[in-house]
């Protein structure tokens, strides 16, 4: 197959900035892509990458678009580098999603049930967990690791007794802990665990430590019943094939915007039937589109997928028509 190739750079600004690890961010910055096909039908992909959670950069994206000419094939499509796991992922969505008009309908969203929500980290979660609750999520993320430890597990237990009975919480420690904070919240976990009369579920902890302490964290994940999902670690599917051959067999969180390719995204999963957690890059609905299909055809155990409801930008169909009218 063949392809007319266009794209055009955008850059979002967040309705609310997030705080990571690596600072605040404001800025959503990335790449929309559209192909047109030998009928005229046109697809739509995104490049969203996070070159600090592990892909390439937004720069090193825009020069393998702008080096591509102006007509593509799937030859070319399915050869991009394993260096450019955001390309990969976004043109090979543009080129199998069933060249889709887009974006003037809205997507049909799942039910929030089936979404995890974020909480804020230290006291606030105490009460923003009520907001959610009341717009359908019954699964919720909290993060750790952000304050003194003493604190966050006294925050922790008042937490567990205030959320309605049948909530999942995870905890994402962002690998942010020591071995011994990470035993110290395994432990407690399991000792939950062991409660009868505890209504709810601690579903995981993510990322307990730094991708470099690999090992301890496979030791952890085989010497307490609290599972334990790997995230930072499994950024790209070489990281992912990577831990998996060295033992891993608890839980793997995927975000497919950064993942790389979909299709052999799909052949992993179907081949090695591995436990996934699906997540966002904050993308905007092309990705989200895209990532939510892949989510939905390959997550297991009924897991609820890392992705807000609630938008992060502000009138997306507005927006995209917006960054194509000069076209
Ligand atoms: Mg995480």
């Amino acid at each position: 197959m063949r392809y007319q190739f266009k794209f055009r750079p955008y850059q979002r600004r967040f309705l609310r900035s997030l705080t990571t690890n690596h600072g605040k961010w404001d800025i959503r910055e990335g790449i929309i892509l559209r192909l047109t096909n030998e009928s005229g039908k046109l697809g739509w992909g995104e490049i969203a990458p996070i070159s600090w959670f592990g892909s390439e950069t937004l720069e090193q994206a825009l020069d393998f678009c702008r080096q591509l000419p102006v007509e593509i094939t799937d030859e070319i499509i399915f050869s991009i580098p394993d260096e450019l796991p955001a390309c990969q992922f976004g043109f090979e969505s543009a080129c199998g999603s069933e060249f889709f008009s887009m974006p003037n309908a809205p997507y049909p969203m799942p039910h929030a049930q089936s979404f995890s929500g974020l909480l804020p980290s230290g006291k606030a979660a105490l009460n923003q967990w009520k907001t959610l609750w009341q717009k359908g999520y019954r699964t919720f993320k909290w993060k750790i690791g952000v304050n003194a430890i003493a604190d966050e597990l006294e925050i922790f237990e008042s937490l567990i007794h205030t959320l309605p009975a049948s909530t999942k919480l995870r905890l994402d420690a962002n690998g942010g802990l020591t071995y011994e904070e990470a035993n110290l919240w395994l432990r407690t976990c399991d000792n939950l665990k062991a409660n009868p009369e505890l209504p709810l579920e601690i579903e995981f902890i993510e990322q307990p430590l730094p991708v470099e302490q690999f090992q301890q964290m496979l030791e952890l994940s085989t010497s307490y019943e609290t599972a334990i999902a790997l995230d930072e670690s499994v950024a790209t599917l070489g990281q992912l094939a990577a831990c998996y051959q060295q033992g891993w067999r608890g839980i793997f969180v995927i975000k497919p915007g950064i993942v790389g390719s979909p299709s052999r995204l799909r052949k992993f999963c179907h081949q090695y039937q591995i436990d996934t957690v699906f997540s966002s890059v904050f993308e905007t609905a092309i990705a989200r589109q895209a990532a939510l299909q892949l989510a939905a055809e390959l997550s297991q155990n009924n897991r609820a997928v890392g992705f807000g409801i609630d938008h992060f930008f502000e009138q997306e169909e507005t927006w995209f028509q917006s960054l194509w009218n000069d076209l």
